[in-house]
């Protein structure tokens, strides 16, 4: 028999051994944070740690930010959640400042990446059967993609370890190589609506597809008449230089799933669309109760306020040359265990030697107190907050030094 649950039993302190009640579905670190400044975080124990990972690239402002944390708590003494029953007057303005500054004509909110991708499916899937051809559902999409863990999105980016146990995946999706612009057209047949892809693959291992690839695809999808479906979930809001990354290809998608960044830690996923591609999108074809809920949206417009200033994104490229400079450094200093150093503005990483792993390098980092992130195909990422200073740069790339120079020791 399990122990009681008993109320009177003490509370696991959260500075002790984890609690069981959480299900393993992530091999934790055994570290608790307690509260954040900017690209700093502090543990329980009051031990200090400089971000890198900004929450899976997520704290685009940092922790704190006093700008987003007086938009939420003004907004938490108003008003929480009313139901997309009636008009949002924080999603109003929020649509509207994201379509001023993209490609985009209409908006819809929801809560996660995940969400925005599949309603992006939707949305292409839509398009067509309004427009006479239902049999137009099939969606392009890429090896080593990630586009959330909900069954739909595992299934459209078809990585076999994160659908094994899950049932026969969902139907309409082909994978082709990522940038293999020969394999995407031969691809495509009488029955594709779109193509979907990362204009830069986050947990695929910092990715980068070259622009003129990017430029590719739109030509492909305006000669085959199909949807370009970007998501920048991880790439948006300023991570790789610009507001999104796609912009420096010289091209629009007709649809875009943004999540992570937007929301500076607030839980926010939208989905942005040309008039056109969102033409099947009509009342009752698509929902979600707590999306855009005003809390996510006075938060959101916080961060475009921050993000959106004069010379913002212009600082983020100047600190990603910084960085970049700083990791071709490592590159040479630690050639024995860095392969290779990909960088797209602030969304950077380095792909390590076959006999090192990222996890390795991760708890080294941990022990200099410094926050970075595993991807797939053998890649650290660093994705420091977008407020980063150059004397944080500094610093972390130091730690970052000491870290590998660990590894170093136990590997040989
Ligand atoms: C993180 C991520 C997602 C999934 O976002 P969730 O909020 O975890 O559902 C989808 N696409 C990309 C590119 C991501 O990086």
């Amino acid at each position: 028999m399990a122990e009681p649950n008993a109320a009177s039993a003490p509370a696991a302190s959260p500075a002790g051994g984890p609690s069981h009640a959480v299900m393993a579905t992530y091999a934790r670190q055994n570290i608790v944070f307690e509260r954040g400044a900017g690209c700093w975080l502090t543990t329980v124990n009051g031990d200090r740690y400089l971000d890198f990972g900004s929450g899976v690239a997520v704290n685009a402002l940092g922790h704190a930010h006093p700008h987003l944390v007086s938009a939420l708590t003004e907004q938490a003494g108003k008003l929480w959640h009313t139901s997309n029953l009636y008009r949002v007057a924080g999603q109003e303005r929020l649509a509207d400042r994201l379509c001023q500054s993209t490609f985009a004509d209409k908006v819809f909110f929801c809560n996660s990446g995940a969400e925005a991708c599949e309603g992006a499916i939707k949305a292409a899937r839509r398009y067509h059967f309004t427009k006479g051809n239902p049999e137009r559902w099939r969606i392009i999409t890429f090896h080593g993609a990630f586009h959330g863990r909900t069954l739909t999105a595992l299934s459209a980016a078809g990585n076999p370890q994160y659908l094994e146990g899950f049932g026969e995946p969902a139907g309409g999706f082909d994978h082709v190589a990522f940038a293999d612009h020969e394999a995407i057209e031969a691809a495509i047949t009488e029955e594709t609506a779109a193509i979907m892809i990362e204009p830069v693959q986050g947990e695929g291992g910092v990715r980068i597809l070259p622009p003129q690839c990017l430029a590719g695809l739109r030509e492909l999808c305006d000669k085959h008449g199909l949807l370009l479906i970007l998501d920048e979930v991880q790439t948006g809001v300023g991570r790789t230089g610009t507001f999104f990354a796609h912009e420096q290809a010289g091209i629009v998608p007709d649809l875009m799933a943004v999540a992570k960044g937007i929301g500076g830690g607030f839980p926010l996923g939208a989905i942005l669309a040309t008039e056109d591609a969102a033409s099947g999108m009509v009342a009752g074809t698509h929902g979600s109760t707590f999306g855009g809920n005003p809390l996510a949206m006075a938060v959101a417009n916080a961060v475009l306020d921050v993000v959106l200033a004069d010379g913002f994104l212009e600082e983020v490229a100047r600190k990603s040359g910084r960085l970049r400079q700083g990791l071709a450094e490592i590159e040479d200093e630690y050639s024995d265990l860095v392969a290779e150093v990909r960088v797209a503005g602030l969304l950077t990483g380095f792909k390590l030697r076959d006999h090192v792993k990222p996890a390795a390098v991760v708890s080294a980092s941990l022990a200099e107190n410094l926050l970075v992130v595993g991807a797939s195909d053998n890649v650290v990422r660093i994705l420091p907050p977008l407020i980063v200073s150059q004397e944080e740069i500094a610093e972390g790339l130091s730690r970052l030094k000491r870290a590998l120079a660990g590894v170093r020791r136990t590997s040989t």
